[in-house]
């Protein structure tokens, strides 16, 4: 590894670690509880970005405003042991763990990827997917004010890197991708609206589109990647379901948003190897 590399790996997992630290601030303020289900039956709604953005960052307890020394990723939490300093109200444990997956999984996407232009549509969607994911773990929505927006910077992005690489089938293969990943949720979600939120439907949109864009040149791959992390996606639904209907009891609902991700970077990260043997 040259120098430059190590000065990039170092910035990089830096701005990861403050990155989280923002992932905090949406997930804490952008849902919205409501005092009474909604006619769609939802519980939840969200904040306009200016409200989530508006004033510096505050105790959502007491107001109490947070001291620069207080708002280090991670190690402000575990100097405080997880409560505010003002009225000693619990932060929650999501904090520490979504400072902390950022910068790892930064630093897995630049291991299995290597640098350059391509690395580009993967890192963004790491805030993206892991503010998604512990939003949908909390509330079980998926944010439309997060998910249209984010797809409009992923499609961007990709047209970007495909541009710089000279690569400009791989958007065709992302189309593809797009198509096989969402299409199917779709179809469930037509067919059995009670079975599964539109939510899902709209992140896989969002999330098929990047995959496709990592199986390359030929769009056969990225239909396969597709099919590939909807099983993956689907056994980690599973396991977590498994979980959550233990810890919340059998009646819970199952967020879906969270294994739809966490499926989604395995494949973009192993997409090669996974595609190498099947010649596709
Ligand atoms: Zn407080």
């Amino acid at each position: 590894m040259s120098s430059t590399e190590i000065v990039l790996l170092v910035f990089g997992a830096l701005l990861f670690l403050a990155l989280g630290s923002f992932c905090c601030v949406i997930i804490d303020r952008l849902p919205k509880p409501l005092d009474e289900p909604n006619e769609l039956g939802e519980l939840w709604d969200t904040r306009p970005w200016g409200e989530v953005f508006g004033g510096n960052s505050r105790c959502s307890d007491c107001g109490e405003p947070v001291k620069f020394y207080d708002n280090i990723p991670v190690l402000s939490w575990l100097v405080l042991r997880g409560k505010c300093r003002g009225c000693g109200q619990r932060i929650p444990a999501f904090h520490p763990i979504v400072e902390l997956l950022c910068p790892v999984l930064f630093l897995l996407c630049v291991w299995s990827l290597g640098w350059g232009w391509q690395l580009l549509p993967v890192l963004w969607l790491i805030p993206v997917g892991v503010t998604i994911s512990a939003i949908d773990l909390r509330t079980l929505m998926v944010p439309t004010r997060i998910v249209w927006p984010a797809f409009a910077v992923s499609v961007l992005l990709t047209v970007a890197a495909a541009g710089l690489l000279g690569e400009w089938r791989w958007l065709i293969t992302a189309a593809v991708g797009l198509a096989v990943f969402a299409g199917p949720l779709f179809l469930l979600w037509f067919a059995l609206p009670a079975g599964m939120g539109f939510g899902d439907v709209r992140l896989a949109v969002l999330l098929g589109w990047t995959l496709g864009f990592y199986a390359g040149q030929r769009p056969i791959a990225g239909a396969f990647l597709a099919v590939l992390c909807l099983g993956a996606s689907a056994m980690i639904g599973i396991l977590v379901g498994v979980i959550a209907l233990g810890a919340r009891g059998r009646k819970a609902k199952v967020p879906f948003g969270p294994a739809l991700f966490m499926g989604t970077l395995l494949c973009i990260l192993l997409a090669q190897p996974i595609l190498q043997p099947f010649g596709v």
